[in-house]
């Protein structure tokens, strides 16, 4: 790690102005009471960087006013952070899992503690309201338990049939890939940085990671913590850049690639990727739905589609925006739902209490207004909110319902990621089933019911990597046992259980013979030991070998 001390006291002059937070109550604890130069400079100071680096400013979203000023990476910087790691990573490969796995559960202890650092950050960096920036604390530490726990059993070497039964002993043992360059987004930072890092970790291997700059402070947060947890230093790299000019870095060096992002850049990855013949997890973009059956439960379903169209004020890749819903229930669950979604309380102070905070950029604004005017403008009626909030903040939005959504506009298909849903009516399962499926992606999708089986069986017929039955998104995010990932265009591999561990592995084949060889031996012509094998194999069949 290049010592960054003496820069990032520079850096600390130069960092964060004193801050006004318009939509905290008075006295609270504002950004910039939050996010001092001080904190801003000890973490700068993780950053992998050298020389006489160019410099990059935040802006906090909720707020408009300058959070950070951070040192950019280059791509040199990048090979250096990548030789650290190599260098790091042989010594961590070579301890018992248990051993790596207690410093995840170390982390899962410091993360509860020292949460309210975290959230502060996250609430800084990304503008959500302070319960979003929690849903990452608990995936962050929901993750760390689980690989905490279940690596040893995930990576122990197992015992498979042998080539011959008796006479061939094989192992299937897992090898770190070695290091991995990790591609994070700006829209949870902290659970899309460390909650795909750790698997990697405890898996024996070092990452290079490049998170989005707005949001850097966060991951590098998360970096020092897990050093206080025990993690060697140099095991973590953290680079900073713009994504075009150091991501091709990040993908050029690694062993394996772990992107979490957009769908147009999670193909420019993959090809690089598949260019080096590295293999590559791609977590993208969805347009997610949710079906709300004859037989639901309104009252709950229009409590959990709000919280499954406007958590982290949309800007979630399993969201949902395009709610389906039975014709029978149409108008009663709509004045259900319209009437929660008004009642939403925006803001932004760093305390818990808004339901719903800021987006995260202009380029973010810019998109929800533009799907939301242009729907509009061709037709389409606004059910609750609509409109941007500057009286708020600079990158308020309300969370907005949208009806009658042609398919010529672009919210009906595109990706929004915005807090901004679309509504259609649907008469039988079938028609539900083939538009929830009417979309390249197939990340998420929620079916409401009251009939468990009914929905399992809905379920099957959707194209998407998770299904929530009367759960928006957290039921199946957050059973971290089980693989969360996208289908179509939304993704390759997945991220948590065995699969999201595995990734980070390569298999090898250990099989050791015993007394007979296989191949004729002693004297036997080749013929004879075709005969005998021959004999041998419809044995074997018979005898129920697998
Ligand atoms: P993005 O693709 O613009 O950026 C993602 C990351 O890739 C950033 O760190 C960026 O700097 C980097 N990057 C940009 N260009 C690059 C390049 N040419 N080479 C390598 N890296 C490059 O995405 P975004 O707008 O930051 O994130 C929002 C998107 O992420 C949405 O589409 C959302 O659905 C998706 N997402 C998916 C998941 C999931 O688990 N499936 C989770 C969160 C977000």
């Amino acid at each position: 790690m290049t010592d960054l001390t003496a820069d990032a006291q520079a850096l600390a002059q130069a960092s964060a102005q004193p801050g006004r937070n318009p939509a905290a109550p008075g006295g609270a604890r504002t950004v910039a009471s939050a996010v001092t130069p001080a904190v801003v400079a000890r973490l700068a100071a993780g950053i992998t960087t050298a020389g006489d680096p160019e410099l990059v400013h935040t802006t906090a979203p909720l707020t408009g006013e300058r959070l950070a000023t951070l040192p950019q990476s280059s791509p040199a910087d990048v090979e250096v952070a990548y030789e650290l790691a190599r260098r790091a990573q042989k010594n961590w490969a070579a301890l018992p899992v248990r051993r790596r796995a207690a410093v995840l559960l170390r982390f899962h202890d410091l993360l509860l503690r020292r949460q309210d650092e975290i959230l502060d950050l996250i609430q800084a960096e990304t503008g959500k309201a302070r319960l979003h920036a929690f849903e990452e604390v608990l995936g962050a530490a929901l993750a760390a338990r689980h690989y905490g726990r279940s690596a040893q059993r995930y990576l122990r070497d197992r015992r498979r049939g042998g080539a011959l039964p008796v006479l061939t002993h094989t192992l299937e043992a897992r090898r770190p890939k070695g290091v991995i360059g990790q591609i994070s987004p700006w829209n949870y930072p902290l659970e899309l940085s460390v909650g795909d890092a750790l698997p990697a970790f405890v898996a024996g291997n070092a990452v290079v990671n490049k998170p989005d700059t707005q949001t850097a402070l966060t991951a590098l947060w998360a970096r020092e913590l897990l050093i206080e947890a025990g993690l060697p230093a140099d095991l973590w790299q953290i680079v900073i850049g713009d994504g075009p000019v150091i991501g091709p870095a990040v993908v050029r060096h690694a062993d394996y690639v772990s992107f979490t992002g957009s769908t147009r850049t999670g193909r420019e990855v993959a090809q690089q990727a598949a260019a080096r013949l590295v293999g590559a997890s791609l977590e993208l973009g969805g347009k997610n739905a949710l079906l709300v059956l004859a037989d639901a439960d309104l009252d709950k379903a229009a409590e959990g589609a709000v919280r499954a169209c406007f958590s982290s004020a949309g800007q979630l890749c399993i969201s949902i925006e395009r709610l389906l819903v039975h014709r029978s229930v149409a108008d009663e669950f709509l004045a259900r739902f319209a009437a929660r979604t008004s009642a939403l309380r925006l803001g932004g102070g760093l305390a818990y209490g808004a339901d719903m905070g800021s987006l995260v950029s202009e380029r973010q604004l810019e998109t929800v207004t533009r799907h939301v005017e242009e729907a509009v403008k061709a037709g389409a009626r606004v059910l609750a909110g609509g409109r941007a909030r500057p009286d708020l903040g600079p990158l308020f939005f309300e969370p907005t319902i949208l009806d009658g959504v042609t398919p010529e506009m672009a919210v009906c298909a595109e990706e929004t990621f915005g807090p901004v849903v679309s509504i259609y009516r649907f008469d039988t399962e079938d028609e539900a089933v083939a538009a929830a499926n009417s979309t390249s992606y197939g990340l998420n999708s929620s079916v409401w019911t009251r009939d468990q089986r009914r929905g399992r069986a809905i379920a099957a017929r959707l194209h998407t990597g998770t299904v929530n039955i009367n759960e928006a998104y957290a039921a199946a995010y957050g059973s971290v046992g089980s693989p969360m990932g996208g289908m179509g265009d939304s993704g390759l591999g997945r991220r948590h259980g065995s699969e999201g561990i595995l990734r980070f592995t390569e298999a090898q084949t250990i099989a050791s013979q015993r007394l007979l060889p296989i191949g004729p031996s002693l004297g036997m012509d080749d013929e004879k030991f075709a005969a005998l094998f021959t004999t041998g194999l419809r044995a074997l069949k018979a005898l129920g070998f697998k």
